[in-house]
């Protein structure tokens, strides 16, 4: 009998669990294929680390072939072009595969909400080489300013757009780094300006407020200035006009105003809201028997508040268990699984040894909250690769 065709398709949490997890409970009855169109796999929950400077982007990154065993699974190094689902097949830059069974993980995309200028303006992808171009960027501000006779402010002004996670987390990391950069760079910190500049009337809308005043209290004890209820309208090269009518001038703007699901879904023709595939409670894509959709292309809604869950590793980890199983199911005729998430908190890094989370009904603050959030790092690590991995390439949690 034919061995059915497995192809996962991208290296992040989702599909890196999917993978781990069908080579063992499935081996070689079937051919399991996973793409990436890097040779590596990154936990993207760092990344706020190496943009700010705080972290070496190579302890974000591990090559695949060191966590996958490749006798049971073959990597294809390469980018999907499309999903051509009459066909069953997938569209690369350097070929075509066949599947029976297909685990669409491709992650997402920055969401501008159609604000002009962001692509053009600002940083805006959270991958490994975007977390660098950040760092370098902003060092290559700070030597420029010394260099330059007029010695311009703008040099020294970042601007994150969005007081989400993602924005709260890498100014966190930068406000914690900027005393270093000032002294490397000759620099005095008052020259240099930080601003957070966010849409909705509060900082992490929907997160708990104690804990929201917490982290609004230490970054600006750190130099970091909110711009609350002000949405961004434009980037320009010069900076970002608020819809207010101010404008401010910055050399860096980091975009984390949110983000949507991959492109290649839309691109697909599969039916999505913001690039996300309204998954059936097995994960599968509706109307498609043999897709399945993980991860932050896959959108989920909570019923208890008729709102979709956000898209986060958590999430996409916990859905590649089941897709998983899923499939072996599929291939043996087992019953298919429901996939019901099990939230087990949110806990947000500020930089240094500062964090916030919820972690069941627990509020955490500072230290005990940092603890926690290194602890989750190197779970997701016991996870992929078991204690090995989290000795290898842990974080100390202390
Ligand atoms: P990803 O992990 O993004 O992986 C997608 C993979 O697909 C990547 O390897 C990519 O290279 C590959 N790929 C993409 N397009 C193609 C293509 N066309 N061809 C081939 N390969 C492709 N969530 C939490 O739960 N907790 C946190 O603490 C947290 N912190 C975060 C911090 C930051 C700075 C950011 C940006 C996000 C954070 N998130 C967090 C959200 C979390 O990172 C995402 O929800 C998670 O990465 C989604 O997993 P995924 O498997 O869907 O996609
Ligand atoms: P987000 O959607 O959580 O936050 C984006 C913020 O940008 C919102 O507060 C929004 O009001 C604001 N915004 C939108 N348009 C704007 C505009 N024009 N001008 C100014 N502000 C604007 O997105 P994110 O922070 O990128 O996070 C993406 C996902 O990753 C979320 O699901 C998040 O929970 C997850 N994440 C989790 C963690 C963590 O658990 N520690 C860390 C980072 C990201």
């Amino acid at each position: 009998m034919k061995k059915p065709n497995i192809v996962i398709l991208g290296a992040g949490y989702g599909g890196m669990i999917t993978a781990t997890r069908l080579t063992k409970q499935i081996g070689h009855d079937a051919n399991i294929t996973l793409v990436n169109k890097h040779d590596y796999h990154y936990q993207t929950t760092w990344l706020h680390e190496p943009a700010a400077g705080t972290l070496s982007p190579e302890r974000t990154r591990m090559p695949i072939n060191s966590v996958l065993d490749l006798n049971k699974i073959k990597f294809v190094k390469d980018e999907v072009q499309e999903i051509k689902r009459e066909e069953k097949k997938v569209v690369l830059s350097n070929g075509e595969l066949e599947y029976d069974y297909l685990v669409v993980g491709l992650g997402s995309e920055a969401e501008t909400f159609g604000v002009p200028g962001v692509h053009e303006h600002a940083f805006s992808k959270w991958t490994v080489n975007g977390a660098r171009e950040v760092k370098e960027h902003i060092e290559y501000m700070f030597a420029k300013y010394n260099n330059s006779p007029e010695k311009k402010d703008e040099l020294l002004t970042v601007i994150v757009a969005g007081a989400g996670f993602t924005g709260i987390e890498f100014i966190g990391e930068l406000s914690e780094r900027v005393p270093e950069l000032c002294a490397h760079y000759d620099i005095p910190r008052e020259k240099v300006k930080l601003y957070v500049i966010e849409a909705a009337p509060t900082a992490l809308p929907g997160f708990d407020p104690e804990l929201v005043e917490y982290a609004m209290n230490l970054l600006e004890s750190r130099g970091v200035e909110f711009k609350i209820n002000c949405p961004i309208k434009e980037v320009t090269e010069t900076g970002v006009s608020l819809a207010n009518g101010d404008e401010i001038k910055a050399s860096t703007i980091v975009w984390a105003t949110g983000v949507r699901g991959s492109s290649i879904i839309e691109k697909s023709g599969f039916e999505a809201m913001r690039g996300r595939v309204k998954v059936e409670p097995d994960l599968r894509a509706p109307g498609h028997e043999d897709i399945f959709i993980i991860g932050d292309c896959a959108l989920l809604i909570n019923e208890e508040i008729n709102r979709p869950y956000p898209p986060t590793a958590q999430i996409a980890m916990q859905m590649a268990e089941v897709c998983a199983s899923n499939i072996k199911s599929l291939m043996t005729g087992g019953s298919l699984k429901t996939f019901t998430p099990d939230i087990k908190g949110t806990v947000a890094s500020l930089g240094g040894k500062e964090a916030i989370g919820v972690v069941g009904s627990r509020k955490l603050f500072g230290t005990s909250a940092n603890f926690m959030k290194k602890m989750i790092d190197n779970r997701y690590l016991f996870l992929l690769g078991g204690p090995g991995l989290v000795l290898k390439r842990g974080k100390n949690p202390m």
